[in-house]
């Protein structure tokens, strides 16, 4: 086990959400910690709290479906905290509709954030991993992977995000590079928020009927993937690559 030259990490979609308890953890893991999302001002307040926390930390917007934003990204990540040997792929969006309703731009969205950025993201962040001998990619898929009513888009992305995930970790791993992908299922947030909305339903009665579902009777939260990814990118992690791990409250087909 080699320890990690440059604890500097990346998170996309950081502004809030799973992203903003990933960042917050890995910084109290030691991490100095880059935030990315569309949304800049939360990026930054985001990046302040941890600074007033005594961590160290940048908050970049950029949107990661664009080849020249990310590589610009990137880039100033490495000149104003140091290379990057962490990348934790987890912007998203949801553009749900049944395949028969599901426009042309709702698919190419959601496959250009998810897939698309997953991809120039991890093709910016490798050079630097590679250069350190060592990196951890974590990309978030989800239980939608295995198949989920209006989802098309969604579902193909997740999956394509496993594949990836098993690319880089055959390509990336003579390297010291992992790639893992974390799959969560219902993780209160902003997404599932709009989701209960979208359906017309409360979101606490929406958290009720998903917790009766799930076999440790209560939905997930930010902190339950942030505790998974801080596992991932350890130096315990380092015999663990090409892995999707469903973080779900019980198993999955
Ligand atoms: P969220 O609260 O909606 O946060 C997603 C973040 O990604 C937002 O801050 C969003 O920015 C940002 N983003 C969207 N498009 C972007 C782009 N092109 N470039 C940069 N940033 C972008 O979602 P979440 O629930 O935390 O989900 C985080 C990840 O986990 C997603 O990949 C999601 O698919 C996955 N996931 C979530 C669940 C769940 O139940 N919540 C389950 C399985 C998987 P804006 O605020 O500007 O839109």
């Amino acid at each position: 086990m080699s320890p990690s030259p440059s604890r500097v990490a990346i998170v996309t979609g950081a502004a809030r959400g799973i992203g903003a308890a990933v960042a917050r953890r890995l910084a109290a893991e030691g991490f100095a910690v880059a935030l990315l999302d569309l949304d800049e001002a939360g990026c930054r307040s985001g990046a302040d709290a941890i600074t007033a926390d005594g961590g160290r930390a940048l908050g970049v917007g950029l949107d990661v479906s664009d080849a020249a934003q990310v590589d610009a990204s990137v880039s100033r990540v490495a000149e104003e905290l140091g290379p990057p040997t962490v990348l934790v792929n987890n912007a998203g969006i949801t553009r749900d509709n049944l395949l028969f309703k599901m426009s042309e731009q709702d698919w190419d969205s959601v496959i250009n954030v998810h897939l698309r950025g997953s991809f120039l993201m991890s093709r910016a962040a490798q050079k630097y991993m590679t250069e350190q001998g060592w990196g951890r990619i974590v990309n978030l898929s989800s239980t939608s992977a295995l198949g989920n009513r209006g989802q098309a888009n969604y579902s193909t992305a997740k999956a394509g995000l496993q594949g990836l995930t098993k690319t880089l970790a055959i390509e990336l791993g003579k390297f010291g590079v992992t790639a893992n992908a974390i799959a969560p299922g219902f993780i209160a947030t902003d997404m599932t928020r709009a989701t209960a909305e979208r359906l017309g339903v409360s979101f606490e009665d929406m958290q009720k009927a998903a917790a009766q579902e799930i076999p440790v009777r209560r939905v997930g939260q930010p902190e339950d993937i942030a505790g998974v990814t801080a596992f991932l990118v350890s130096d315990d992690a380092s015999f663990v690559s090409g892995q999707v791990i469903y973080v779900a409250g019980g198993p999955k087909d």
